[in-house]
Order: C-alpha cells, then sequence, then structure tokens
C-alpha cells in the first residue's frame, strides 16, 4: 500500500522576486498493493513532483509517504537512495540516463548505487530478455549519447525494471515513441507489475492508453481545488 498523509510540498526559490512558487498539497492518499493507475492531467499541475516524491528523491516539507512497511519520509538520504535502487523503478520522464555509459551498464545503474542488490545470471537473462522484448539487443554495447530519443526512453524503461520492483512509477514513458512501440511499452509494463505484484504508476497524456488501468487519477480536478486538495481515495 502507498499512504500518502498531511503532505505539503514547495520548491525552494532561489530569489523572493520570482513568481508565486508551486506547492502540492495532498491530505490523503492510498494506493492498494497491485493497483495500476493512470495519473492523467495538464503540464505544469505536479505530476512529476509527485512521482520524485514517491519515489524519495525529494523531500517534501511537511507529511508523511509510506511505502508498504517503508515511512520514505523518515529515512536519511543514504537509506532513501537504497531504499529507491531496491525497490522503486522510476522511468524519469527525461531519462536522466548517463551519457558516458553503454545501454548496458545504464540498464544496470541499480546495482552500482546499491551495493547490496546481487548481480548474478538472473539479472543477465533478464537484462537480455528486457533489451530484447523492447528491440535493444543490438544495441546493448551503445554509448546511450549515440541513441535516439525513443531508444533512450526504452533504456530507462528497461532500467525502471531491472530489480524487478514493488513500486513501479513511470512519467510519460510513452511521450517519445511510435504508436506501435507505445502499446508494447504499456503491455511490458502491466506484464512486469503483474509477474512482481508490483503497483504501476504512470502518468501519459495519452487517454487511449488509461483503459487498462485500475484507476485514473486526473490530477487538475484532484490537486487544483485548495480546499479538497488531493482527498480522494484509491481502492480496487
Ligand atoms: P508536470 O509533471 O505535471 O508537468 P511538474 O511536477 O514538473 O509538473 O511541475 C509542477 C510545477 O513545479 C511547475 O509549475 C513547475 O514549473 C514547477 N517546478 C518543477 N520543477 C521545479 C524546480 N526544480 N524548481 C522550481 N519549480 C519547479
Ligand atoms: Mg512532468
Amino acid at each position: 500500500m502507498i499512504r500518502i498523509r498531511d503532505l505539503v510540498f514547495r520548491y525552494q526559490m532561489a530569489t523572493a522576486r520570482m513568481q508565486p512558487e508551486f506547492r502540492l498539497q495532498i491530505p490523503a492518499w492510498d494506493v492498494p498493493d497491485s493497483a495500476r493507475v493512470a495519473i492523467v492531467g495538464p503540464s505544469g499541475s505536479g505530476k512529476t513532483t509527485l512521482l520524485h516524491l514517491l519515489a524519495g528523491i525529494m523531500v517534501p516539507q511537511s507529511g508523511q509517504i509510506e511505502l508498504g512497511e517503508v515511512r520514505v519520509t523518515e529515512l536519511s538520504d543514504a537509506a532513501r537512495r537504497d531504499f529507491r535502487a531496491a525497490h522503486v523503478g522510476l522511468v524519469f520522464q527525461r531519462f536522466e540516463l548517463i551519457e558516458y555509459l553503454n545501454v548496458a551498464k545504464n540498464i544496470l545503474l541499480p546495482y552500482t548505487i546499491n551495493r547490496s542488490l546481487r548481480f548474478d545470471d538472473s539479472v543477465r537473462l533478464r537484462l537480455e530478455h528486457l533489451a530484447a522484448s523492447v528491440g535493444l539487443t543490438h544495441l546493448l554495447h551503445r554509448p546511450v549519447q549515440r541513441l535516439s530519443q525513443g531508444e533512450q526512453q526504452r533504456v530507462a524503461i528497461c532500467r525502471a525494471l531491472i530489480t524487478q520492483p514493488k513500486w513501479l512509477l513511470a512519467d510519460e514513458p510513452t511521450g517519445n515513441l511510435d504508436p506501435e512501440n507505445k502499446r508494447r511499452i504499456v503491455d511490458l509494463l502491466h506484464q512486469q507489475a503483474e509477474v512482481s505484484r508490483a503497483t504501476l504508476i504512470m502518468v501519459t497524456h495519452d487517454v487511449s492508453l488509461t483503459a487498462s488501468f485500475s484507476h485514473t487519477v486526473d490530477f487538475q480536478a484532484w490537486c487544483g481545488r485548495s480546499e479538497e486538495a488531493g482527498q480522494t481515495e484509491v481502492r480496487q
């Protein structure tokens, strides 16, 4: 279960003369285990911010975020990083690949970040299987800076899936793909979520992809009105 309580997050602005700062406020949000949640909403409404808070990349000014038994908002920076590498698969909207590393090394990055993750033959097999399922087999040894946007996006997706994470967060993972690859990627996310009984949260602008999800959250309607901000419950 993902559980958010009394969350308030603001970006720290460098100077006070900038526009009103963005504020994300979610009083309560529960997502049951194995749910498949599609988040839709206009650009700038805070979807990426929410995924980064769930992944523990940023911490809110106040409130709690729990992923299963773990209260991520109470972990140290190092413990949050290890937890993320081992249990959270995040497909970044801007990929965040390491430019000078090749495709295989980018996909295996969680095993470099968290030294307690074991790299063995089953991981090697999974790497081969994931690369094949998104059409990257012939590119495994190529530096990612020499890939197209669509190829880089597929590397980012494989990296999020390689540890078979319990929480799978995907930030517009089909944004740079053609219709055939889009469908393939969404099917792969569902299939991987099924295998590892993961909770899948995917941000998308493509409403044609939301039908296969158990829940759809319209982010603006949900967070846009201050009095009732975020008072929604996602139930199976
Ligand atoms: P979405 O993913 O829905 O497009 P974001 O979560 O990226 O929205 O951004 C929400 C708001 O926060 C936007 O107004 C954006 O300009 C602002 N924002 C995003 N990142 C930063 C940052 N690092 N510093 C300050 N403001 C930011
Ligand atoms: Mg975004």
